[in-house]
């Protein structure tokens, strides 16, 4: 069809709804999950993701910025919305409008929040925004009873929560996941002294690896698309851990040839043949979010078996060598995240030869292509 790209990025609801009923499963049931879907739900679509996520029964959605938010209202996802990065002060109106609640690490956020509360006569929930060692956003906690001295003087705003993040969650042999941990418990002594409020700073590695971490509510991302952040190449999730990877990614051959040995392949000729070598050639390039690291490096899956990349990745083009794959022709399938007969690639295979991580690898691919949603 005129309309389809060779190339496709499947996304699971059931598997979205398998990973978000594991994490409630791994937390008390009184703990709540915020189902973290900015960046387009890591690649997954976050309306469709959050919609998924909702009918499992998740109503508090985490987003980056205002904007995401304002995109998962109109596309009729209610519950709780959290804003994490702050707003400049001219989009507070979004806030009322579109019932967000915003994590504030700074008193002029606070103040226009509250000026719009007085002259709209209504009320907003927020919650502070504390840097335990992530060295990122936020109030410094030694900082932190200064600035509740001066947002609680303010009108209209009502602090229902604090937040950080940890750094190093991933590594369950981290020390700076405890250290963090009991500054935050710090923070939320202060914090439950003086208000009615509830405290969380995990993340998937904490909701996976530290327990005793998850406070009131914890905040999933990439476990929730089916990933364990320590990342573990190679690793059977599902059988493992119960997380179900969500995404699949595949094209087809466009074409396959024979050339003899000593033929370079591609722009700069990186990859000369060393035997008679059958090559196919692949609609995908950096463009769909294979990454031109990838080059030389990269595997994909045909007939269900594992074709290395030859020569540099192209901007929509790669290349493939099936000289070991001897049935294969122009319109196979081929797979380059996901499972063809008995062979899987995860993003963790794929991150591990870019030296980078699963979140990358499924944002690249998701927001670089089509997607097709599967129930
Ligand atoms: C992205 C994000 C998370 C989720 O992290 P994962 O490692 O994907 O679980 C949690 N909290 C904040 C503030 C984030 O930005």
């Amino acid at each position: 069809m005129e309309n389809n790209s060779y190339n496709c990025v499947t996304i699971s609801s059931a598997a979205l709804q398998n990973n978000y009923n594991y994490i409630k499963s791994q937390v008390a049931a009184d703990v709540k999950v915020m189902a973290m879907v900015k960046a387009d739900a890591y690649g997954h679509d976050m309306v469709w993701a959050a919609k998924a996520f909702a009918d499992a029964g998740c109503d508090i959605f985490g987003v980056a910025e205002l904007c995401e938010a304002v995109r998962l209202r109109k596309g009729g996802i209610s519950g709780r919305i959290f804003v994490m990065l702050g707003f400049e002060d001219d989009a507070v109106d979004s806030f009322f409008e579109h019932d967000l609640t915003p994590a504030i690490y700074s008193y002029d956020s606070a103040r226009a929040l509250s000026e719009k509360a007085l002259q709209s006569g209504t009320r907003i929930d927020v919650h502070i925004k504390v840097d335990t060692g992530m060295s990122r956003l936020g109030v410094m906690p030694e900082a932190l009873a200064d600035f509740l001295d001066t947002i609680e003087g303010l009108q209209g705003i009502s602090i229902v929560g604090v937040m950080s993040h940890f750094p190093e969650s991933d590594n369950p042999e981290s020390g700076s996941t405890e250290k963090g941990f009991a500054a935050f418990s710090k923070v939320c002594t202060t914090l439950k002294n003086r208000f009615k409020g509830v405290c969380h700073i995990a993340n998937s590695g904490a909701v996976l690896n530290f327990p005793n971490t998850h406070c009131d509510m914890v905040r999933a991302g990439i476990a929730l698309y089916g990933y364990n952040p320590s990342g573990i190449p190679h690793f059977d999730s599902l059988s493992a851990t119960g997380l179900i990877p969500a995404m699949s990614f595949r094209s087809k051959v466009l074409q396959v040839k024979t050339f003899p040995e000593g033929t370079g392949i591609s722009y700069g000729l990186t990859y000369i043949t060393h035997r008679k070598t059958r090559i196919a050639v692949l609609p995908v390039g950096y463009e769909d979010g294979y990454s031109r690291i990838l080059s030389n490096r990269g595997e994909v899956l045909i007939r269900g078996q594992r074709a290395p990349i030859r020569g540099r990745i192209c901007m929509n083009i790669c290349m493939v060598d099936v000289t070991d794959i001897s049935e294969a022709a122009a319109g196979d399938e081929a797979v380059f995240l996901g499972t063809q007969g008995a062979e899987t690639i995860t993003a963790d295979d794929i991150a591990e030869k870019m030296g980078s991580i699963s979140y990358e690898v499924l944002c690249l691919f998701g927001n670089n292509n089509q997607r097709v949603y599967r129930e």
